[in-house]
Order: structure tokens, then sequence, then C-alpha cells
């Protein structure tokens, strides 16, 4: 590290310590480190990306720690056991993974395996989830939770599954789920798991609110719990109801609104089964949260809690209701999805140019004839100073503004134009580096910062690789993978390569206010590679990107940490992310005939001597040479 830019500048800049988790460092030379077991053991990101390279895999790439699945897996279910302990808790935890949090096989087997001995099991919420669950949550012990809109093939193959002796739950989201459950489970004569999903007041609060309250779109009311038993009942079946779920969203910032939904889900057990009602199991549903911005705060992109404290909650909560009305305590399901996986992948983006408002090298120099506002834009740039920049700026926006009107009325030059627009930004740079040093900076100038900001063109698609930054706000830590043991001159934004406005990032953590719209970068070097890394991706983004401008899903390579090893890793897995042939088809092209296609079309204007044979051949092999290609960017800087 540098002198005067220390370790503790990237923390503070980065926020790096406090939205990482102990999962993110720095080293002496600078470079962002994984840290999969929070201990000494560290990988270098960009180690990763040389090794990529030599084995021929482009950026933009995901990256993917399993350690650090391994070791989410271990914090929740070791939390909860802890608890349990000090609590003389009497019922056990089964946590359940949502797998539509990040349905990828090596994903959930990862977690399976590291879940084994804690009997850690999986949630499904369709009929495509739920036959990845049958096959892959083979662990009698383990539970199987089954929520979302059920037909007769999704109850049959959870009825399937109970057959061969699997703690499957169907939740009963809808009063109509229950009778055509029962229905089934008769014909194919065997005893389902009956778990009943309440439709509680409780709201949680930010974006996903919605979850949960009185207009919610899944559960059922009290009333209709109370039908539910006594239909159970009438059907001789009032032993299967085994478990109560709620879910109040995903992503619960503030700890007050788990402490209530506790208060109100644990009294509605504890009621049910005074009611003779022999629940087993008390499922808390998600919402476990991430703290993404580092901010600690109940902000959307925050919490105000830690994962010990939530267990303490949930488990302490419990057991205060049950012992007050004289019920057993049930054993505890939570189904946390984004606590597991956000940390474990990231993003990692080359920057490919720069995209600038301001400085361009354009000459300005005086010549004779020149209009007047030509003249007085760069008298204005001559005689500005510390004492008249606020009048300066006034005029020079006013200067530019009749710079615009006269050019549409034919009166300035292309030239003209061009050197007044050069000026004006040279001053608004001038501008904006005097006012650093004031203590208060007049109304209009604060925006300076970002009107002469650069937006640094980023290889990835944001509608691909981080869909819920753009649909929903979601704030995401980024981090240049190099250079940190230098102080980031330059505050930017990112913009991506497709086609659309909306593709650029212009929101960023930040420590004290929550965020901004630039993040500090360093200038960029000529032929040098500058890295992005965008992290906390691996909840929800990995799997629900979509196919804008057809940029496809990204190269993807998993990573295991190897003390032995000299780079301290390796890689297990390589996934080739789409080529173009692959998106294309999926839009009904055929690639096969696009080629054929380009190869007549090509022999035609040899066979009229406008392209020459030899040429011919190259054009048709480098056509079908891209359809097999990447379809994200090739260049580099500096090209
Ligand atoms: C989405 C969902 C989850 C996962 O929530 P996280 O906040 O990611 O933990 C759990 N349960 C249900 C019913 C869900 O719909």
């Amino acid at each position: 590290m540098g002198n005067d830019w220390t370790k503790e500048d990237v923390y503070r800049t980065y926020n790096l310590q406090n939205w990482g988790e102990g999962y993110f460092d720095v080293d002496e030379e600078g470079h962002l480190v994984a840290v999969p077991d929070k201990g000494t053991h560290k990988i270098v990101i960009n180690k990763v990306v040389e090794e990529m390279k030599t084995q021929g895999i482009k950026l933009p790439a995901v990256i993917r720690f399993h350690d650090i699945l391994r070791q989410q897996v271990r914090n929740l279910n070791r939390s909860f056991r802890k608890v349990i302990e000090d609590a003389n808790y009497q019922g056990r935890y089964f946590g359940v993974y949502p797998v539509k949090v990040n349905q990828m096989r090596e994903v959930v087997e990862e977690i399976l395996d590291a879940g084994q001995t804690y009997d850690y099991g999986l949630e499904a919420g369709s009929k495509p989830e739920l036959m990845a669950v049958l096959a892959y949550n083979t662990n009698k012990n383990a539970m199987t939770i089954l929520n979302g809109y059920k037909d007769e093939d999704y109850l049959r193959l959870a009825l399937l599954g109970n057959k061969l002796g699997r703690k499957v739950v169907v939740v009963i989201e809808k009063f109509s789920e229950l009778s055509r459950l029962i229905k089934l489970s008769k014909e194919m004569n065997v005893t389902p798991m009956i778990g009943l999903r309440g439709r509680m007041a409780v709201e949680g609060h930010g974006r996903w609110k919605s979850s949960s309250g009185e207009k919610a779109k899944f559960g059922l009311s009290i009333s209709e719990i109370i039908q539910a038993v006594q239909f159970c009942e009438e059907q001789g079946l009032k032993d299967a109801i085994k478990l109560f779920h709620f879910h109040v969203g995903s992503q619960i910032s503030d700890i007050r609104t788990l402490k209530d939904a506790i208060s109100e889900g644990g009294r509605i057990y504890a009621k049910l089964h005074k009611m003779g009602v022999k629940l087993e199991y008390f499922d808390a549903g998600g919402g476990l949260g991430i703290d993404y911005d580092g901010t600690r705060s109940d902000k959307d992109s925050s919490m105000n809690y830690i994962v010990e404290e939530y267990a303490t909650d949930i488990v302490w909560g419990l057991k205060q209701i049950c012992d007050t009305e004289g019920v057993p305590h049930p054993n505890i399901v939570t189904e946390s999805g984004r606590m597991i996986t956000a940390h474990h992948s990231c993003v990692i983006t080359n920057v490919i140019d720069q995209v600038k408002t301001s400085q361009t090298s354009f000459n300005t120099s005086k010549v004779t004839g020149e209009h007047l506002i030509v003249e007085n834009m760069r008298d204005l740039e001559e005689s500005l100073s510390q004492k008249n920049f606020q009048q300066y700026y006034n005029e020079a926006l006013q200067l530019k503004e009749e710079c615009l009107n006269a050019f549409k009325l034919g009166i300035l030059s292309l030239e003209e134009r061009a050197k007044i627009e050069t000026i004006y930004w040279k001053i608004m740079s001038r501008i904006n580096v005097m006012t650093k040093s004031l203590e208060f900076i007049p109304e209009g100038l604060h925006s300076l910062d970002d009107d002469l900001a650069p937006q640094y063109l980023c290889n990835f698609s944001v509608f691909q690789s981080i869909a819920d930054y753009w649909a929903i706000d979601q704030l995401l830590p980024v981090v240049p993978l190099n250079r940190l043991n230098e102080e980031p001159t330059l505050n930017g934004s990112i913009a991506d390569i497709t086609c659309d406005s909306d593709g650029k990032m212009d929101r960023f953590i930040d420590r004290e206010s929550g965020f901004k719209s630039t993040i500090p970068l360093h200038v960029l070097k000529e032929n040098e590679d500058y890295l992005i890394g965008i992290f906390l991706t691996g909840a929800y983004q990995d799997v629900m990107g979509d196919m804008h401008n057809l940029f496809g899903r990204l190269n993807e390579v998993h990573v295991y940490s190897d003390p032995e090893d000299p780079a301290g890793f390796y890689i297990e897995e390589i996934i080739r992310g789409n080529n173009a042939s692959s998106v294309l088809a999926t839009m009904q092209y055929n690639p096969e005939y696009m080629a054929q296609k380009m190869k007549q079309l090509v022999n035609q204007e040899v066979v009229r001597g406008i392209i020459p044979p030899r040429e011919g051949v190259r054009l048709v092999d480098f056509y079908e040479e891209c359809l097999s290609n990447y379809t994200y960017l090739m260049t580099t800087l500096g090209e």
C-alpha cells in the first residue's frame, strides 16, 4: 500500500467490511481478495480471472465461491442450534433452502452437501422446482416444503414424495387446494403432511411488503384456517396438519417486523394447538436480509440486525409464547434463501471504454472573425478565479444556451459550436475543483460532480446480470479488482453495452447517505485492463436475467479454495455462457439456415465478380465463427 492511501481508506471508500461480512478484503498489492473461510486463507480474484484467460474463458463472467455457500449454510444452522441450546428450547431447527433464489444444480447440491449434518432441506414453489427437489433432497430427515399455487400434478408429485418416506409438506395457500390434496391422497393411499399458510395482519416494510397483510396474494385468513381444520377433522385427517407457515416478504430490513410476525404467528400456532391441532413445525418463511449497502440500517438495501439476532428473536419469542400458553415448543423451520446465496457469486466485467460529457482535445485557439459568443466564452475562461467562479458559472451557462440558439438560427458554424462547448466544459471542470476547497457549496454547483463524471463502459448487460438493480432499485456493491493500493482519483458511473439508456448503474452504495450517483474509480491506463466486480449477485440475480439485446448467459467458473495450491484455489467447473447461435435459437432463428443463406448471398456476389472467391470463403467462415462466439464484446482497452 502507498503511504498515504491505506487499507482503511479502501474500506471506507467501498464500505468493504460492512457488506462483505468478512468474505472480501484487500491485500498489500491492492488486489481485491475473497476470504471464503473468513480466516486467513485468501484468494486473489484477479488470479482467478487470469487462470480463466489461460483456459480461453472470456469476460464478463460469473465467479462462484462454493466455500462461501457452505459457510453460510453452516452459519445459519449453527446460529439456530446455539440459540436453541442456550434457551433450552425443546424443538429442533429444520431449515430449508428455497430453490427459486438460485436454482443452479451445482448451487443446490453444494447447499445440500453442506447442510447434510443439519438435516437441511429444500423448498419448492412450482412443479419443475418440485421435480428437482424430489430427486435431489433425498435425506429422509430433512424437510421438503411446498409453496405456490398447486394443480393436481403438483399435488401428486408431493404425495409421491410422501410415498417414498420423505417429509414433504404441502403448504395450503388457498382453501381449494386442501380438498384436492385430500382427495388425491386417498386415491394414492398415502397420508399427506399438511401445512397451513397464515395470511398475517403484520406487514413487512419496503419492497416486498405485499407478501403479507390482509390483501396478500397467498395464505388463509383466520376464519379459513378454522374451516380448514374442521374440514380435515371431517376427513379424519386432523393429525395430518403438521405445520404452520407464514412469509412476511423478502429482505426484512427492520427486526421489529420479524418480532411482530413471531408474536402474531406464535399465538396462531399456540391457539391451534389448544384446539387439538398437533402441529409439529413452525415455519417462519424467508426474509432474513442481506446488508447490501453495509449501513446496518433499516433502509431497503440494508438490515438492522445480524443472523444470531434473527435466530434469537424467533427461538426466544416462540418459547415465551408457548410457555405462557402451555403448549409444546414446535420444531422451527425457516426458508432463508437470500442469506444463503447472495455472497457466493459475483459478476466480473472489464471496462472497454469511457464516455465523457466534457473534456475533449478540440483546438479552441483564437481565429480572426470569430463570433462574439466564442470570444465571450474564452474571456470567461481566461479571467476565471476563486473570487468570481459563482458568477462565472451562471454566465457560462447562459452563453452555452445562447450558443445553442444561435446555432439553431444558422448563425454559428459547427467549429464555433464545438469551441464554445469545449471551453464551457473546461470552465466547469475548473469551477468543480475550486468548489472542493469550500465549506459551503452554493446551490446549483452540487451537481457539477455528476455532470462531469465519466461513464465507464463495461462489458456486461444490466438486464442479464443484475436484473433487480434495474427492476426494483436494488443496490449492489461495486469495487475495482485491482489498483486498490492507489487512490481512485475520479468519480464515475457505469454504462453497460446494451442499446438501452436504462442499461447503466448510477446508484452506488454509500456508507453515510445510503446511496450516491457515482463511485470512486481510477484513471484508465492505456493497454491495461481495468476490471470491476459487482458483488452479492448470488441471490435472484444469477437466475433472473433476461435476453435484452440477445446478450445471453455469462461464462461461469466454480472456484474452491485449496490452501495447498500455490494460488490458493482451483477451478472445479467451467460453464460456458451463450454463444450467438444459442441465443438466436431461443428466438426461433435457425443458425444453420442463416449460415447457408449468407453463403448463398456471398456466392452471388462472387459470381457477379464483386467479391473475389478467396475473400468470399473468408467472409463466410468469419460469419460462421461469429455464430459460435460469445455474445459479449471482445474489445479491450486501448484498441
Ligand atoms: C421467496 C420466498 C422465500 C425466500 O425468501 P428470502 O428472503 O430469499 O429468504 C421463502 N419463502 C417463500 C414462501 C418465498 O416466496
